[in-house]
């Protein structure tokens, strides 16, 4: 069973927000919301400074507190790939996953379920990547099988170093950061 995740290189990144506008585009969001983002980061002290540049979205985490928390089950584990998905017809819009998500990850649609990324599951289906990967200019995003050793995310990971978010949150990440 395949463990989907993404490796994403922040060398590469031009913070471009064509990921952004893909996903809005291939999901049909409504105005003002987003299931992806850019963030910039600079740390250090100058002149040994660095400025990261990275696409953030739901991290499909290992340990996902927005499940655990979900008094519905409208948010799950999929066994397909391991996604954290929500079943929008069993959500009662009490918002407990938005409060445990420790990046912010969610929102509410004004139709009153929760929402967030699903790594483009009705792209998997038909064998494509997530609309995010496949516009990026800068090719800098990697979606694959973690578990895959051969894959093109898990030679990137034993090659490159990276970090992901939050991993004292316990939750798992499943989104890489090449650096
Ligand atoms: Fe849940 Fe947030 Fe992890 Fe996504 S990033 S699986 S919404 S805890
Ligand atoms: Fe579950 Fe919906 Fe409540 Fe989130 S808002 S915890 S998906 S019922």
């Amino acid at each position: 069973m395949a463990r989907f995740g993404m490796a994403i290189d922040t060398v590469l990144c031009v913070g471009c927000m064509d990921c952004v506008v893909a996903c809005k585009t291939e999901n049909g969001l409504p105005e003002g919301l987003c299931r992806d983002w850019i963030v910039t980061e600079a740390t250090g002290e100058f002149p040994d400074t660095n400025l990261e540049i990275r696409s953030e979205r739901c991290n499909h985490c290992d340990r996902p507190p927005c499940v655990h928390c979900c008094p519905t089950r409208a948010s799950h584990v999929e066994d397909r790939g391991h996604l954290v998905q929500i079943t929008k017809e069993l959500c009662i819009g009490c918002k407990a996953c938005l409060a445990s998500c420790p990046y912010d990850a969610r929102y509410v649609h004004p139709d009153g379920y929760a929402d967030k990324c699903t790594f483009c599951m009705h792209r998997l289906d038909q064998g494509l990547p997530p609309a995010c990967t496949a516009v990026c200019p800068a090719r800098c995003m990697h979606f694959g099988d973690l578990d895959d050793p051969h894959g093109d995310v898990s030679r990137l990971l034993a090659a490159r170093r990276h970090h992901a978010l939050q991993p004292e949150a316990g939750t798992g990440p499943r989104i890489f950061f090449l650096t």
